[in-house]
C-alpha cells in the first residue's frame, strides 16, 4: 500500500502544481495524513489525525484540502443515512458498497459481483444505462446484534457454545468482581464444560478458566450468532 500512497501523492503533487496551487506542502501533509487511515472519515476526526501527527491546520483549509481532493479524484466524500459526511478513498478501478450500522455507525465495506452484475441488468430492463449506483446497507452489526439479544447466565449456557460476558448480577463492585476471575466485560469465552457439579469450565482466548458454580449463575453472558 505504501508504495501506491506514494504514487497517489506524487500524482496529486503534480495536479496541484499544474494548477498553479498555493501552500502545497501543507495540502501534501494532509494528503498524507488521509492516505494513512483506511477509514471513512470525517473533517473532525482528519482534524484529530493532523494534531496527532502534530500538525496545527484551521479546519477551513482542511476541509478545502479534502474537498481538491474530492475534485482531482483522490478522495470520496460520502454521506451516510444519520451521520456527518465523511471522505473515503478513491482506488481508481475499484468499487466496493458499504454496511452501516444505525446504532453503533459502524461501516463495512462490500464488493459482489453477483450484486454489480443484477443492478446493470436490472436497470437496461428499464431502458437504463447505468452510469453509477449507490448500495448502502442499513443494520445492526454483529457487536450490536449480540447486546440486543437477551441476557443468561453462564451456568444456561451450553458446553461449547461461545458467550460474550455482559454484566454481574447483583454486585456492586462488578468490574472488579469480574477483573477478579480474569474476565471483563465484552469479552468472548468459550463454555468448555458443564458437568452440572462444582465448577464450569471456560476457554478465554488461550486460558482456562475454572467459576464457582454460585459465580456462574451471576455472571450475565450474551450468545454469540456465528457459533461453529
Ligand atoms: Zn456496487
Ligand atoms: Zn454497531
Ligand atoms: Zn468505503
Amino acid at each position: 500500500m505504501e508504495n501506491l500512497d506514494f504514487l497517489e501523492k506524487s500524482n496529486f503533487r503534480s495536479l496541484l502544481e499544474a494548477d498553479g496551487a498555493d501552500r502545497i506542502q501543507d495540502k501534501l501533509v494532509v494528503i498524507d495524513v488521509f492516505l494513512n487511515t483506511e477509514e471513512h472519515i470525517t473533517l473532525e476526526e482528519m482534524m484529530r489525525f493532523l494534531g496527532e501527527a502534530g500538525y496545527d491546520f484551521d479546519s477551513g483549509f482542511v476541509k478545502h484540502c479534502l474537498h481538491r481532493m474530492v475534485d482531482l479524484g483522490f478522495a470520496q466524500r460520502k454521506t451516510f443515512e444519520g451521520q456527518p459526511v465523511r471522505y473515503e478513498h478513491r482506488h481508481l478501478g475499484r468499487h466496493h458498497d458499504h454496511l452501516v450500522c444505525t446504532k453503533c455507525g459502524k461501516i463495512a465495506e462490500f464488493a459482489n459481483e453477483d450484486i454489480e452484475r443484477l443492478q446493470v441488468e436490472v436497470a437496461a430492463s428499464y431502458g437504463f444505462h447505468m452510469l453509477q449506483h449507490r448500495m448502502e446497507i442499513y443494520g445492526l452489526c454483529s457487536n450490536c446484534c449480540s447486546e440486543r439479544k437477551p441476557l443468561i447466565p453462564l451456568t444456561m449456557a451450553k458446553a461449547g457454545e461461545t458467550v460474550l460476558v455482559r454484566d454481574v448480577a447483583g454486585c456492586k463492585h462488578k468490574q472488579g468482581r469480574l477483573a477478579s476471575m480474569g474476565l471483563r466485560p465484552g469479552d468472548r469465552i468459550e463454555i468448555i464444560n458443564d458437568t452440572g457439579g462444582g465448577r464450569v469450565i471456560l476457554g478465554l482466548g488461550s486460558t482456562r478458566l475454572a467459576i464457582g458454580r454460585g459465580m456462574a449463575n451471576k455472571i450475565m453472558v450474551s450468545p454469540v450468532k456465528d457459533n461453529p
